[in-house]
C-alpha cells in the first residue's frame, strides 16, 4: 500500500513513512493510493481484532497482521470498558457511541494508544529514536503522554499554555512519572505553542538532527484507527445509521468517510459534523467558501479550530483526486484568506454523505441541562454540541449515533455551570491528583524550546 500527498509534489511512501512523517514534505496530507476493500466486522468480533484487521489493510506489507494483533491488544487493553467503544441508547432511535473509556477520558486515546505502539514497533525495527513534539490546548497532550510514557524508542515533548488548560487536563500530562515525557508550560496561549512547533518543523536541519516527528490530527494512522468504531457501530446496530460527529480538525468525521469508502458501512453512510461557534467547517459545507477567521473560546475548547486541517483530504477526493486543484486552493487561501472551492468539489461534496452544522455557546449549555433531564446522564460540552445538532436534524428512519468524544468528568467546571451538578471522577483519573506534577515553565520562544529539546536529545551521548 503506497501513500501519496494531496498536493502531488512529494514522493509516494509506505505506511511507515506516512505515519512517521505526519505532514508530507510538500505541505500536503498523505492518503492511500486507493481505498482497500475491508470486510465488515463479524458478529462477536472483538474490538482489538477488528482494529488489527482494518489497520492491516492500510499497513499493507509494512506490518504483518499477527504483529498488529499484538499491538492492538496492548493498545486497547488500557481501556476501562471491554468493548472499547460501547454504544448506549439515549432515546427511542438514538445512541451515544462512548469514545471516552481510555486512560485520559477522551476519544484521542483511541488513536494515540495504537499510534504509540506502532511508532515503538517501527522504530525498534529501524533502530532509530524519535523526538515527538506536540502543542496542545488540552486533550491531545494528555492522550499523547499516556500513550508514549515509557516508550522505548521515542521521547515526547508537550507544549501547553501555562494556566490556560483545565487542572484535570494538566494532571493527565504531568503525572506520568516517565522520563521520556517532557512537559513545557509556556507563558503564552495555545496559538503561541502551535506557532513554535510549526516553526520548528520549518527548520529541516533541526528536524533531521533531533529526529523530530509529530502526532497531530493529520497523521494518517489516527484517521485509520478512528475508522474502526464506525465499523463496530454498524455491525452492532445494523441497518442504516446517521452519525453526528462533534468536530474540530475533522479527523474523526473523515474517518467515517474512509470507513464507508472501504466497504465497512454496508448500511450506507451519513455523518453530520457538529461544530461550535468556530464554524469554518459548516461554512465550507454550506457556502462552498474557505475563509479565515480567528478561533474564539467556547465551552468545547477541543473544537476551537479555525482551519479544519483534515478537510484537505476530503477536498482531494471531491476534486477527483486533483492534486493541482488542491494545491491551488490552499495557495490562494494562504495568500488571500478566502477562496471559493472548485465548482466540481462543491457539487460532489453534497454526495459524500457528509454535512455540517454549528451550535452556539448558550445552546450547548442548554443542551447539557436538557440531556440530563431526559436521560439522567451528564455529558461533556463537546458531546452536547453533537446531541444539540442531532436534535435539529430532520426526522429520519436511520438510527442516530452521536459520538461522545469525552467524559463529563474531564470538563467539571462547564458541566457544573450548565447543570449545577459535579460529574463523578472515574477512579483512574482520581488517583492522579495524589501524584506529584512534573512540568517546566519556559518563555514562549522558539530558541528556548529548541534549546531544551537539544539538551534532552544530547542526554547520555
Ligand atoms: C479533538 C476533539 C474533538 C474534535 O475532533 P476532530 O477529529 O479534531 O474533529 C471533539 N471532542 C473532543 C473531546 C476532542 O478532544
Amino acid at each position: 500500500m503506497k501513500y501519496i500527498s494531496t498536493r502531488g509534489q512529494a514522493p509516494a511512501t509506505d505506511f511507515a513513512g506516512a505515519c512517521l512523517a505526519g505532514l508530507a514534505p510538500d505541505g500536503g496530507l498523505y492518503v492511500p493510493e486507493s481505498f482497500p476493500k475491508i470486510a465488515p466486522p463479524a458478529p462477536g468480533e472483538a474490538y482489538a481484532g477488528v482494529a488489527a484487521r482494518i489497520l492491516s489493510a492500510f499497513a499493507g506489507d509494512t506490518i504483518p497482521l499477527d504483529d498488529l494483533k499484538v499491538l492492538c491488544a496492548r493498545a486497547y487493553g488500557t481501556f476501562s470498558h471491554q468493548c472499547v467503544a460501547p454504544l448506549t441508547q439515549s432515546g427511542p432511535n438514538a445512541w451515544l457511541l462512548e469514545l471516552h473509556h481510555g486512560p485520559t477520558l477522551a476519544f484521542k486515546d483511541i488513536a494515540m494508544q495504537i499510534i504509540a505502539q506502532i511508532y515503538d514497533y517501527l522504530l525498534d525495527r529501524s533502530g532509530e529514536r524519535m523526538m515527538i513534539v506536540c502543542a496542545t490546548s488540552g486533550d491531545t497532550g494528555g492522550a499523547a503522554a499516556a500513550a508514549f510514557a515509557g516508550a522505548r524508542h521515542a521521547d515526547l515533548v508537550i507544549l501547553h499554555p501555562h494556566e490556560r488548560i483545565s487542572p484535570i487536563q494538566r494532571l493527565f500530562m504531568t503525572t506520568t512519572g516517565a522520563d521520556n515525557v517532557i512537559n513545557l508550560a509556556l507563558d503564552g496561549d495555545f496559538d503561541d505553542c502551535q506557532a513554535i512547533v510549526k516553526d520548528m518543523f520549518g527548520d529541516r536541519d533541526f528536524v533531521s538532527r533531533v529526529h523530530l516527528s509529530g502526532v497531530n490530527s493529520i497523521n494518517w494512522a489516527r484517521v485509520a484507527a478512528q475508522s474502526v468504531y464506525y465499523a463496530t457501530s454498524q455491525a452492532a446496530l445494523g441497518g442504516q445509521l446517521r452519525f453526528v460527529v462533534p468536530s474540530g480538525n475533522m479527523g474523526d468525521a473523515l474517518a467515517g468517510y474512509v470507513a464507508a469508502r472501504c466497504g465497512l458501512l454496508p448500511g450506507g453512510f451519513e455523518a453530520v459534523c457538529a461544530v461550535n461557534e468556530n464554524d469554518a467547517l459548516s461554512r465550507l459545507f454550506n457556502t462552498g467558501v474557505m475563509s479565515r477567521a480567528s478561533a474564539v473560546a467556547t465551552p468545547s475548547p477541543a473544537m476551537d479550530i479555525s482551519v479544519p486541517s483534515n478537510f484537505e483530504r476530503l477536498l482531494f477526493e471531491v476534486t477527483g483526486r486533483d492534486a493541482d486543484a488542491v494545491r491551488t486552493t490552499y495557495d490562494r487561501y494562504r495568500q488571500a484568506g478566502e477562496v471559493p472551492l472548485p465548482e466540481v468539489a462543491v457539487s460532489r461534496l453534497s454526495c459524500t454523505g457528509l454535512s455540517a452544522g454549528s451550535i452556539n455557546n448558550s445552546d450547548t449549555l442548554e443542551e447539557m441541562r436538557r440531556f440530563l433531564g431526559e436521560t439522567g446522564w451528564l455529558i461533556c460540552p463537546h458531546t452536547a454540541v453533537g446531541t444539540a445538532e442531532a436534535r435539529r436534524l430532520p426526522a429520519s428512519d436511520a438510527k442516530t449515533v452521536v459520538l461522545a468524544t469525552a467524559a463529563a468528568a474531564k470538563f467539571p467546571e462547564t458541566v457544573e455551570e450548565a447543570t449545577g451538578q459535579l460529574p463523578v471522577v472515574p477512579a483512574r483519573a482520581a488517583v492522579l491528583a495524589a501524584r506529584g506534577e512534573v512540568f517546566e515553565r519556559l518563555e514562549p520562544s522558539l530558541a528556548a524550546v529548541r534549546q531544551r529539546i537539544e539538551q534532552h536529545a544530547g542526554r547520555g551521548r
